[in-house]
């Protein structure tokens, strides 16, 4: 009761024009978004802006799929529109205003959520088993290094046969003070 009247006085300092009708009306509306917003949270939504409930045209995205049952295996259904989809495209969630986040934050999947049908996350995962990327760069790097090794023998091999070859003919004895 006491936020009630303090709010009151607060619509009361910011608007002195308003009628006693205007004031609480405009107060029950800070509350119900007030309301609405602990209601958000407790749920783990994004909370609104409390101000926000004021205007008229708020309409809470509401889910049409329970996101639990949203991923098939052979379908993933869109918890908006309830869309069926072999992949829930970044195209198809803009058409709703989201993005990939907003999406998974929405449906309260973790972040790392592939946003297709089971049979296709198997599928990725086939392929991916099959192409090896990991080895490659493995090879990749072994290959790196053999070269740098061989290029390093190469010069170590030029550096000592330098000086017999360039000493020949000459009657001064190599100078190494290594
Ligand atoms: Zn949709």
């Amino acid at each position: 009761m006491e936020m009630e009247i303090e709010l009151l006085r607060l619509v009361m300092d910011k608007f002195p024009s308003l009628s006693v009708e205007q004031t609480t009306d405009l107060a029950g509306k800070y509350l119900t978004s007030l309301a609405k917003m602990r209601v958000d949270i407790a749920n783990g939504q994004v909370a609104s802006s409390p101000v926000s409930g004021v205007s008229d045209n708020v309409a809470p995205m509401k889910l049409k799929v329970n996101p639990h049952n949203a991923i098939q295996a052979d379908k993933i259904v869109c918890c908006i529109c309830g869309g069926e989809f072999k992949t829930l495209t970044k195209g198809h969630l803009a058409e709703h205003g989201l993005t990939r986040d907003t999406y998974l934050d929405l449906c309260g999947y973790a972040k790392n959520t592939p946003l297709m049908c089971r049979d296709q996350i198997a599928a990725r995962k086939a392929s991916v088993q099959e192409s090896k990327p990991w080895e490659k760069t493995k090879r990749w790097q072994e290959k790196q290094k053999k070269q740098e090794k061989r290029e390093e023998a190469a010069k170590a091999v030029l550096a000592s046969e330098k000086k017999p070859v360039e000493d020949k003919g000459h009657s001064t004895p190599p100078s190494i003070t290594a």
